[in-house]
């Protein structure tokens, strides 16, 4: 919903305005909400926080608010909430329930927690969406902005709430955003002076119903941009180029080839920047440390968003020498009796995972399943052949990728992640992966992906201690 059409919030208003004496209605008490809640309270705003889950459950976020002195509901949602100006939603929370539906019969005004942050942050902001790599690239361009002295916040869908550091965040500081597809659904004003869309492929059809929905979410990153704000997008992504994305900001294009039309390019294994009709060296590909030719995409739009801030190419390019990556993607664990094992946990969809295939130069054992999120798993076929030597799945997922893996591959089931880890060590050869690389969400046997990931972990170093004491791996 945007401003003019919500009643009394208007967008000429300054923040105060907007938040004091307001009655602000937050649903959700996961760390956006409750970052959210505290900041409404500091700005003199009447923070309301509501949320279905049993009391029992948010005990850790009811203490919280209560010390906060900050009024709550658990175990739905009641009509004081109805009573708010305006609402502010959590990421979880689908435009389908029940509630949300309500609220805007109402004609409630319902904000997203980025939006409501956008208000209260003074410095210029980075947001950095897409499909995958978020993270990756969100963590990249918060370090070179480090390490070129800007006064830095990572913040956004990453794990730190944007809610949660917005009012500390002055004139010369930089918010780098990392923005979900759920955040997109609820702006308004929200305007980044620079926007990265990374790429696009099927993800969350489970919540976006059609790749066509989720697409257009993603693009309102740049709907309230302009002319002076920087739009950064994948040379090389089909769906961000074709569907010509309708725009007032200058656009920019990254790629991991060569072309005239990109700003930043690889040409010869070395990435260049373009600007007016000179053109600057970087880095040699070589000397990335994050692996694989999707962190090559990644590095190429950290790269654009930093030399929109003027940040000098040794300075990016010491950064991209020594940044080594998220913990859970593509992160190598160990060896054991010469097979090496990946944890790509996050790899919670499709593409990501045709990417770690690509990344991976020897033969390999694909870990893969959990909960489906309803894309189709053939892609892997294309990426896996003559490079996968077996799969083994686990969780709810199984049947389904078993229908589209299964007469390709040699694939099992395996009824625990420790149980996969042992049958792709006995089926291993020296010199072979084993990937976990899941291409599904980790909601039906973990708490999140990084226990997933923590899991994997573990259970290759207890092989690995098992290995070393002499000891029999058995199902
Ligand atoms: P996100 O925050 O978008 O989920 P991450 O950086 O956490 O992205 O990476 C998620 C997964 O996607 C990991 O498996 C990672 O190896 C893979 N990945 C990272 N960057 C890209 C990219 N540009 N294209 C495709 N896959 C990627």
């Amino acid at each position: 919903m945007r401003f003019a059409d919500a009643g009394d919030v208007e967008d000429t208003m300054t923040t105060a305005e907007r938040v004091t004496n307001r009655k602000i209605g937050v649903i959700g008490m996961a760390r956006s909400g409750i970052a959210t809640a505290i900041l409404a309270r500091s700005l003199g705003g009447e923070p309301f926080v509501s949320d279905s889950g049993t009391a029992e459950h948010l005990k850790t976020q009811t203490d919280k608010l209560r010390k906060a002195k900050i009024p709550y509901e658990t175990d739905g949602h009641s009509d004081r909430l109805l009573q708010s100006d305006y609402i502010i939603i959590s990421p979880g929370v689908p435009a389908s329930a029940d509630i949300v539906k309500k609220i805007v019969s109402r004609g409630i005004p319902i904000f997203s927690e980025i939006e409501f942050a956008s208000w209260v942050c003074d410095g210029k902001i980075i947001g950095v969406t897409g499909s995958n790599g978020k993270t990756t690239t969100t963590t990249l361009i918060g370090e070179i902005f480090l390490a070129a002295g800007f006064d830095t916040f990572v913040c956004g869908n990453i794990g730190l709430p944007f809610a949660q550091v917005a009012d500390k965040i002055g004139t010369n500081g930089i918010a780098v955003v990392e923005i979900s597809t759920f955040q997109l659904e609820w702006i308004a004003d929200f305007r980044p002076d620079v926007a990265l869309i990374l790429n696009l492929s099927p993800d969350h059809l489970d919540r976006h119903g059609t790749f066509e929905a989720y697409k257009k979410l993603k693009y309102r990153i740049t709907e309230n941009q302009s002319a002076e704000d920087c739009l950064a997008l994948n040379f090389g992504d089909v769906d961000t180029m074709r569907n010509n994305i309708t725009t007032s900001a200058n656009k920019n294009y990254f790629f991991d080839g060569d072309d005239s039309k990109a700003k930043v390019f690889v040409r010869n294994d070395e990435l260049f920047v373009r600007e007016y009709d000179e053109v600057k060296s970087i880095i040699r590909t070589s000397d990335i440390r994050i692996p694989g030719p999707h962190n090559l995409q990644n590095a190429a739009a950290a790269i654009l968003a930093s030399v929109e801030f003027g940040i000098k190419p040794e300075t990016i390019a010491g950064v991209l020498r020594t940044f080594a990556g998220v913990e859970h993607r593509l992160e190598t664990v160990d060896s054991v009796a010469g097979i090496t094992f990946f944890n790509d946990s996050k790899a919670t969809n499709v593409d990501s995972v045709c990417y770690a295939l690509r990344s991976i130069d020897t033969s390999i054992y694909l870990i893969g399943g959990g909960r489906d999120k309803g894309a189709s798993y053939t892609p892997l076929i294309e990426h896996g052949k003559g490079k996968i030597k077996g799969v083994i799945l686990i969780g709810e997922a199984r049947e389904k990728m078993f229908e589209a893996l299964g007469r390709e591959f040699p694939t099992q089931f395996a009824d625990t992640l420790e149980d996969a880890v042992e049958k792709c060590f006995e089926l291993a050869r020296p010199g072979d992966a084993v990937l976990l690389s899941p291409a599904c969400a980790s909601f039906d046997m973990f708490e999140s992906y990084e226990q997933r990931g923590k899991a994997f972990k573990q259970a290759v170093v207890k092989l690995k201690e098992g290995h070393r004491s002499g000891e029999t791996v058995t199902d």
